[in-house]
């Protein structure tokens, strides 16, 4: 009789690893106790692999010879401590889908620059004439890409919950982007449990390997002193220091580690903000270590612009430049928001606050902000923060929204998108806000332009 894999959740990953199990011939069956889309019902259906939704079915999982668990899926949840009392093995989904891969696998996690630094290393290796995989947290499922066949390299963005069941995952390159409070219901609001979730990423890696952090990150940078690595170390920053492998100096990024010695102009970067700069020597270091070359890391950084809702410039009317921030979902990614503008800003922010501390962005309002438009139900914290020194003003649309942030805003301002806050109160999600910026912005250029 062939293995039996029971996986909870069905998303995109738990059906990513349900097809992976059916291509290695072992009997899959899918239990989300919510509700699964049509679309991956239709999948599981097509490829033969059953499925509950609504439920947990006792007896079915409990038949397991092994369980995948979904990221989206908290260790408290009573499933799992049935499953580890009968003492099933439980591993994640990046797990299981490392299990078949022997090629090199580059990982990166952080708190914020995820998705732009994966997109980037997929961008360098391709440019490299490899045939690399990206996915993970990015979009399609590691078991999902394992499943089509092997690719020559595998570039995967990690979250931490996709980090917490890890047992022999084992990344050739990892990268520790930075870590800032996010999450941390799912780790008993400690910094150092979630900051430990995301140093699994080096926990397997061996002599040969590498592990590359931003030395800038004060809780990293500690936890690095502390602990002893077999994987080669390098650190990026901002200031110029002999354990560095890149750092910026005299506008440019300067990349200095075992047989590389070369410089990058920031103008020559497309890429904008130091945020951005950091990901770069992430992306750097790390595809050169995975065997692409100084000419590939130029290419790609010349013409490299960050996915959607980052920091995107939409248009300019009336010499107002409009720029869709919607991804900047907590206070970290506004200061480096705010840090890059070098314009009046006029700062639409507000959603479901996760408990954010706005203190850290006084002084950059306070310089850089001259009103504050508050998109959201619940405004309190951000008016509580800011209401005595800026002129706020609050509602629930975003076209009001654009249409106050236009009538405010003067020649040479910028209207930021950037609302450090999640997007669910008023939208499905924060690509649904970035689209409705973009539309209400392309309406008011309309009426600004009808005669
Ligand atoms: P993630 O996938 O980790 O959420 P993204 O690349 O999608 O990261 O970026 C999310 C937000 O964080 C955007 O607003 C972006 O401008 C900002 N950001 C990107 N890189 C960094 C970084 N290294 N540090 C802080 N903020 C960043």
């Amino acid at each position: 009789m062939s293995q039996r894999i029971v996986i909870l959740g069905g998303r995109e990953s738990g059906v990513g690893a349900a097809l992976l199990a059916i291509a290695k011939g072992y009997q899959a069956f899918v239990s989300d106790f919510g509700q699964i889309i049509p679309a991956y019902k239709k999948e599981l259906n097509e490829a033969a692999v059953s499925w509950e939704e609504g439920q947990h079915s006792l007896d079915e999982i409990l038949q397991a010879n092994t369980v995948v668990k979904s990221p989206g899926i908290p260790e408290k949840a009573p499933i799992i401590a049935l499953i580890r009392k009968k003492g099933i093995p439980l591993i994640s989904e990046i797990e299981f889908a490392s299990q078949f891969i022997e090629q090199p696998i580059l990982a990166i996690t952080g708190s914020n620059g995820k998705t732009t630094t994966t997109d980037l290393c997929g961008r360098i290796m391709q440019t490299a004439g490899n045939n690399t995989a990206v996915g993970g947290n990015i979009g399609i499922a590691l078991a999902r890409l394992m499943a089509k066949g092997a690719h020559e390299n595998y570039v995967v963005e990690l979250s931490s919950f996709q980090l917490d069941d890890i047992i022999k995952f084992r990344p050739k390159v990892a990268v520790l982007l930075n870590l800032t409070p996010d999450h941390l219901d799912r780790y008993e609001y400690s910094i150092d449990a979630y900051g430990e979730a995301k140093f699994n990423i080096t926990k397997n890696q061996l002599a040969g390997d590498s592990f590359i952090y931003c030395s800038d990150d004060l809780w990293t940078a500690q936890r690095v002193a502390k602990h002893e690595f077999s994987a080669n170390v390098y650190a990026f920053g901002q200031n110029k220091s002999s354990e560095k492998a890149a750092w910026m100096e005299a506008d440019s990024l300067c990349f200095q580690f075992d047989n590389y010695d070369f410089s990058i102009p920031l103008s020559d970067i497309r890429l904008k903000g130091i945020h951005n700069y950091y990901n770069a020597m992430a992306a750097g270091i790390s595809c050169l270590l995975m065997g692409a070359q100084e000419k590939d890391l130029r290419e790609s950084l010349a013409t490299y612009a960050a996915p959607q809702h980052r920091m995107e410039e939409v248009t300019e009317i009336d010499e107002v430049l409009f720029i869709n921030d919607s991804k900047a979902t907590n206070v970290v990614s506004v200061k480096y928001a705010l840090q890059a503008m070098d314009r009046p800003v006029v700062w639409i922010a507000g959603g479901t606050d996760k408990g954010n501390d706005y203190s850290e962005l006084e002084t950059l309002v306070k310089e850089k902000v001259k009103t504050i438009i508050c998109l959201g139900i619940d405004n309190s914290p951000l008016l509580q923060a800011f209401s005595d020194e800026k002129e706020c003003r609050e509602t629930q649309s975003m076209e009001q929204a654009v249409a106050w942030s236009k009538s405010t805003a003067s020649q040479g301002d910028v209207v930021l998108l950037s609302p450090a806050c999640a997007s669910f109160d008023l939208f499905k999600n924060y690509e649904d806000r970035g689209q409705q910026f973009i539309d209400a912005v392309y309406q008011l250029n309309q009426k600004n332009t009808a005669v």
